[in-house]
C-alpha cells in the first residue's frame, strides 16, 4: 500500500480536483484506491457523492479500530472514501500534539493499493499529519503568476517533517493545474516551474476545463461525468505517470 498526500498550503490550486480525479483514474486502471478527505470543508467527500455523512475521518482518527467500518463505498468500483465531516475542523487543535494520528490510522487500514489524501489549505496540524503519514507528496501548482510564491513555506515544512517525523518522505512530483494555453502567461509560468523543479514536474498538464469544475456538483469524478473532455484526458495521463513513479518508491 502506497500513500500519496496531495498538498499545497494555498487554497484553490486544484488539490481536491486532483485528489478526486487521480483516485478515480487509478481505480479505473485496476488499483484499489482509498481517498482520505483531510479537509474539514469536505469537498472531496461531496464531490464523490457522499452527503450527510454522520461519522468519518474524525472518528477514525480517535478510534482507529473503527477505520474499516467508517470507510464508505463510492459510485465507482474499487474507489472508497474515508469522508470528512464538519467535526474535522476541531481535530486541528486535538492533533497538535499528535502528528502520527493519521499514520496510526493507516496502520489499521488494509485492502488498498493506493491511498490518496486530500490535504487542507494550511500548514497546520492536519497537514502535518498528512506529511507524517505519506510515502510521497504530489504538489498541484496553479499555472498563474504567483504559482511559486509561498512554496518556500511548504518546502521548509517538508524538510522539518523529514528530519523529525518521516525521514522517508518523498516528493513524487509537481502537477501544473488550471493551465490556460491561450495565454502567454500560462506558458511562461509552465517554463519557470519546469526550470525550477526540472524532472519533478509531470509531463501531463491539467488544462483549465469547465467540465472539471462542473463534475463535483454532479457528484462524479471526471471519468464518469465527461470522459471525453480535455480535463479527463489530462487526469488519465497524470494517473499513468503517477503509477509509473509510485512503482519506483
Ligand atoms: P483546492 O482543493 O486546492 O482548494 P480545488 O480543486 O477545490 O482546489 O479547485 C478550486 C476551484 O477550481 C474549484 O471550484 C474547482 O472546481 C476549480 N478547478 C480546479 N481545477 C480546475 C481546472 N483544471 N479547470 C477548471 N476549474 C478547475
Ligand atoms: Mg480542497
Amino acid at each position: 500500500m502506497k500513500t500519496l498526500g496531495i498538498v499545497n498550503q494555498k487554497g484553490g490550486v486544484g488539490k481536491t480536483t486532483t485528489a478526486i480525479n487521480l483516485a478515480a483514474y487509478l481505480a479505473a486502471g485496476g488499483r484499489r484506491v482509498l481517498l482520505i478527505d483531510m479537509d474539514p470543508q469536505g469537498n472531496a467527500t461531496s464531490g464523490l457523492g457522499l452527503r450527510g455523512v454522520e461519522a468519518g475521518l474524525y472518528e477514525a482518527l480517535s478510534q482507529p479500530e473503527r477505520a474499516a467500518e467508517l470507510i464508505a463505498e463510492t459510485g465507482q468500483e474499487r474507489l472508497s472514501v474515508l469522508p470528512a465531516t464538519p467535526d474535522l475542523a476541531g481535530a486541528g487543535v486535538e492533533l497538535t500534539d499528535e502528528p502520527y494520528a493519521l499514520r496510526e490510522l493507516l496502520g489499521r487500514v488494509s485492502g488498498f493499493d493506493v491511498v490518496i489524501i486530500d490535504a487542507p489549505p494550511s500548514l497546520g496540524p492536519l497537514t502535518i499529519n498528512v506529511l507524517a503519514a505519506a510515502d510521497a507528496l504530489l504538489i498541484p501548482l496553479q499555472a498563474e503568476y504567483y504559482a511559486l510564491e509561498g512554496l518556500a513555506g511548504l518546502t521548509e515544512t517538508v524538510e522539518r517533517v523529514r528530519e523529525a517525523l518521516n525521514p522517508g518522505l518523498k516528493v513524487l512530483g509537481v502537477a501544473i493545474t488550471m493551465f490556460d494555453g491561450r495565454t502567454n502567461l500560462a506558458q511562461e509560468v509552465e517554463q519557470s516551474v519546469r526550470a525550477h523543479f526540472g524532472e519533478l514536474v509531470f509531463w501531463s498538464v491539467v488544462p483549465r476545463n469547465v467540465r472539471l469544475s462542473e463534475a463535483p456538483s454532479f457528484a462524479k469524478p471526471i471519468n464518469q461525468f465527461a470522459p471525453l473532455s480535455s480535463g479527463a484526458a489530462a487526469y488519465k495521463r497524470l494517473a499513468e505517470e503517477v503509477m509509473q513513479r509510485v512503482e519506483k518508491i
